[in-house]
C-alpha cells in the first residue's frame, strides 16, 4: 500500500464530466488498495473570473478580501470531487487548506507556507477516505483565509507530499509532462523524460507555467521528486529528480516566455548613493517581486541622472505605481513609464555552467530574425531577454530551432 499525493489542475477539473473523469483516476488507485491524498484546483477561468469581478467593484481591492474570494474557487471543486467520489462508492471527504493543517505566513496572495500539520489528513486517511484538499490556500495563526500565489496548487501538494512523506507525487496537467518549450506556442517542441529541479525551477520562474516555481523551489528543499502528468491519457509523464552527471551533457533543456511581465522605467533619478535601496526596499515592503533591473546613466543631462527600468508581474503593477507615486516627491525624479507590452524569452540548461558562447548564440540568432533586445539578465544556467510583446513567440520558436531543432 502505497501513500500518494495527486495534483490535478484548473483544466483537468474544468467541468462536471473531466470532475468524474479525476475520480474514476483517484478511485483506480483507491481501489487498488493505496492512499490517495487529492489536491485540486479552481474549475478552469474560475480564478480569473472571481478577479475581475473584484476588479470590476474596486481596481485595489483589500488583500484580505482578495484572499477570502479566491479561495472559493477551490472549495467549489473539492466539494463537488467527493460527491462524484461517492457516486463511484468510495469513501471521500474534503477539506479546506486550514482544515488540512496548512498554516502560513500573512503575505496575502503570496504568502509562504509556515507549517503543515496534516493530523486530520491522516485520521481521515485511516478512516479509508480519499482525502480531498484544496490546493492554493493555508491559513494564518490568527485564523485569517491566504492564498499561495498563481498556480498555488502545485504547492499544495509538493508540501503536502513533503510532510506526509508520501511514495508519490503526481502533478496531473492538461499536457503530457514537461516539455522543451510550451507545446502551444512551439509545435516541435518535445517532451523530456526527466528534468532537473534546477531546470524546472529557472523554466517556471521564466515562464512556463506547466509548474509553478515555488513549488519546484519547494521540492528541490525538501528533496520531493514528482511526476508531471497528463489526467487526460495514460502515457508517462516527465520526473523532475535531482540533477545527474549525464544532464550536463545536453547544453539547453528548454526555452521559456512569459508575458505575463511589465517593465517600469524611472527617468532621471539623481546620480547618488542609496537611490535605487530607496526604490527597491519600498517595493520589498509592500511584498512585489522584481525580477530583471537594468540601470544606465543618461547623457545631456544638466545634473548626472539614470534611467532605472526593472519587470514585476503584471498583476502587481498598480501597487508598483502606487509605491514608486510615493517616493516621486522625495527622490525627485522626472517621470515613470510603465510598459506592459513585452514578453521575456529565457533559454535554460544545466549544461551552460560547462559549455561557453550560448549568450552570444541568443542575441546573435535574435539580430538575424530582426528581434530587437530591450533587456538581458543571465544567471549561471538561463539567459534571458526582454524583447517587444509581439515579437515574444517569435522570438521563443526561433531560440527553439537554433538550440533544440531537429538538426541541431
Ligand atoms: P493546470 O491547470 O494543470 O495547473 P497550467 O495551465 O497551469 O495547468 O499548466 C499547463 C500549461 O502549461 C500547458 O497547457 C502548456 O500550455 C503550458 N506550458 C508552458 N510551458 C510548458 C512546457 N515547457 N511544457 C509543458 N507545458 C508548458
Ligand atoms: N486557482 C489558482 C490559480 O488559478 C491556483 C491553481 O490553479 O493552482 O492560480
Ligand atoms: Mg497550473
Amino acid at each position: 500500500m502505497a501513500l500518494i499525493v495527486q495534483k490535478f489542475g484548473g483544466t483537468s477539473v474544468k467541468d462536471t464530466n473531466r470532475i468524474k473523469n479525476v475520480a474514476s483516476r483517484v478511485g483506480k488507485y483507491r481501489l487498488r488498495g493505496d492512499q490517495v491524498v487529492t489536491v485540486v484546483s479552481a474549475m478552469g477561468g474560475v480564478t480569473d473570473n472571481l478577479i475581475r469581478l473584484a476588479s470590476e467593484i474596486n481596481p485595489l481591492p483589500s488583500e484580505r478580501e482578495m484572499d477570502m474570494l479566491l479561495s472559493t474557487g477551490e472549495q467549489t471543486t473539492i466539494a463537488l470531487l467527493a460527491m462524484a467520489l461517492h457516486s463511484l462508492d468510495l469513501p471521500a471527504v474534503s477539506l479546506t487548506g486550514a482544515q488540512a493543517g496548512i498554516v502560513t505566513d500573512g503575505v496575502h496572495s503570496k504568502a509562504k507556507i509556515r507549517n503543515i500539520t496534516p493530523k486530520q489528513v491522516h485520521a481521515m486517511l485511516d478512516e479509508g477516505n480519499v482525502v480531498i484538499v484544496a490546493g492554493f490556500q493555508g491559513q494564518t495563526t490568527d485564523g485569517r483565509i491566504t492564498t499561495l500565489g498563481r498556480g498555488g496548487s502545485d504547492l499544495t501538494a509538493i508540501a503536502l507530499a513533503s510532510a506526509l512523506k508520501a511514495d508519490l507525487c503526481q502533478i496531473y496537467t492538461d499536457v503530457d509532462g514537461v516539455y522543451t518549450a510550451d507545446p502551444r506556442i512551439v509545435p516541435d517542441a518535445c517532451k523530456l523524460d526527466e528534468i532537473s529541479y534546477d531546470e524546472m525551477l529557472e523554466m517556471a520562474a521564466t515562464g512556463a507555467k506547466v509548474m509553478q516555481s515555488r513549488s519546484v523551489e519547494f521540492a528541490k528543499k525538501f528533496n520531493v521528486k514528482f511526476e508531471v502528468r497528463s489526467s487526460l491519457n495514460n502515457n508517462p509523464g516527465t520526473i523532475v529528480t535531482e540533477e545527474t552527471d549525464s544532464m550536463e551533457a545536453v547544453v539547453i533543456r528548454g526555452v521559456a516566455l512569459d508575458k505575463n511581465q511589465a517593465k517600469v522605467t524611472l527617468v532621471g533619478v539623481p546620480d547618488q548613493p542609496g537611490m535605487a535601496a530607496r526604490v527597491f526596499s519600498s517595493l520589498a515592503k509592500a511584498a512585489i517581486n522584481i525580477d530583471m533591473i537594468v540601470q544606465n546613466i543618461s547623457h545631456g543631462t544638466a545634473t548626472p541622472a539614470t534611467d532605472l527600468s526593472f519587470t514585476v508581474d503584471k498583476p502587481d503593477l498598480a501597487k508598483a505605481r502606487q509605491v514608486i507615486g510615493e517616493l516621486q516627491s522625495e527622490i525627485q525624479f522626472a517621470e515613470t513609464i510603465a510598459d506592459e507590452d513585452i514578453a521575456k524569452v529565457s533559454v535554460v540548461g544545466v549544461g551552460m555552467r560547462t559549455h561557453s558562447g550560448v549568450a552570444a548564440q541568443v542575441f546573435e540568432m535574435l539580430g538575424e530574425n530582426g528581434i530587437n533586445i530591450e533587456m538581458i539578465s543571465t544567471s549561471e544556467i538561463k539567459i534571458s531577454v526582454v524583447v517587444k510583446g509581439a515579437k515574444g513567440e517569435e522570438a521563443t520558436r526561433a531560440l527553439h530551432t537554433a538550440f533544440l531543432g531537429e538538426e541541431t
